[in-house]
């Protein structure tokens, strides 16, 4: 295998992928580090996943992530998943090796962890029960990065309760499956929330979550960031709960894609935010 274009390429593939803010975190990074590449958007819908995966090799692409609806279908394509992205099942960053092989990662729930620490320095994984309201990709991601990190309770609420009851059976303890109707009672006693459901998005209802249960210093985290404050964000700041959104989850989940694609650790500033909260 030849070395490397010295112009790095890695982008985005999913269907839809226009709304994604990844290129200006990472062509943001590309300018402050001095890197010669491009991240770019490749829309590919299913018919068309195992071409274009064949493809990142040929056309010597550093890599790219993947998103929905792909983030699973992708799991056979690659040639090697790594061990959580296996136990997640899957994978949401791919590098291509130096042999021109294809290697997945899930960066998603580390990303969504390290979000939390940055925006509350003060909690830890174990520091109290925790809720994840959702049983998709997303909390999967989530939810196993909770529990390799020490998370000691997790109870798991969906719509579709035997989903949350797959995440039980994949996670065992500490995970714990919840029915929809008992939702709030959930939130007794956490120090931890976390929407991973897509209710609160632009365009669709909020989250139907009451939040009477939840004591004063619980955190409130949506993984949406678009908009930037849900509708469960503002009641929970209304009540003085702490909350974070879904953007720190973003740039966290970037930043090893990132470092495999270009070789740097970037840095999430206040200019790089200001940068996005400007495509708002
Ligand atoms: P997904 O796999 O499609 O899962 C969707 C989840 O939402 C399921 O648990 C589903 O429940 C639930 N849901 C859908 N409609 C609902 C309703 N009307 N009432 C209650 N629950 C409902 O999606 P995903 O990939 O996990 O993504 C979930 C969210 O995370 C999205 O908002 C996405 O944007 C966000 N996300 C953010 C980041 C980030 O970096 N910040 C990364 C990944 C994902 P059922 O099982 O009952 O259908």
């Amino acid at each position: 295998m030849a070395e490397p274009s010295a112009f790095g390429i890695a982008g985005l593939v999913g269907w839809p992928v226009a709304h994604s803010r990844s290129p200006v975190i990472h062509n943001h990074w590309l300018a402050r580090y001095e890197i010669p590449g491009r991240y770019v958007l490749f829309p590919v819908p299913a018919e068309r996943l195992v071409d274009a995966l064949r493809g990142l090799s040929a056309l010597r692409l550093r890599g790219c992530n993947i998103t929905t609806p792909h983030k699973q279908a992708v799991m056979p394509l690659v040639d090697d998943v790594d061990p959580l992205a296996k136990r997640i099942g899957a994978v949401n960053t791919i590098v291509v090796q130096e042999d021109g092989s294809l290697r997945g990662f899930n960066n998603d729930g580390n990303g969504f962890v390290q979000s939390i620490r940055d925006a509350r320095p003060d909690w830890r994984p174990d520091a109290g029960p925790i809720a994840i309201i959702g049983a998709g990709g997303a909390a999967r991601a989530v939810v196993a990065s909770l529990a390799d990190q020490g998370a000691r309770e997790i109870r798991v609420v969906n719509r579709t309760y035997e989903r949350a009851c797959e995440l039980q059976a994949l996670f065992g303890p500490p995970v714990s499956a919840v029915r929809w109707d008992a939702r709030a009672d959930a939130l007794a006693g956490v120090a931890l929330v976390a929407n991973a459901t897509n209710q609160g998005m632009g365009g669709k209802s909020a989250l139907d979550l009451a939040l009477d249960r939840l004591t004063a210093d619980a955190i409130v985290a949506d993984l949406i960031y678009m908009p930037p404050e849900t509708p469960l964000l503002a009641a929970a700041r209304k009540r003085g709960n702490p909350t974070v959104n879904g953007l720190g989850m973003l740039l966290n989940q970037a930043r090893p894609a990132f470092n495999a694609w270009f070789g740097v650790t970037p840095q999430i500033t206040p200019e790089l935010i200001r940068a996005i909260e400007a495509t708002f």
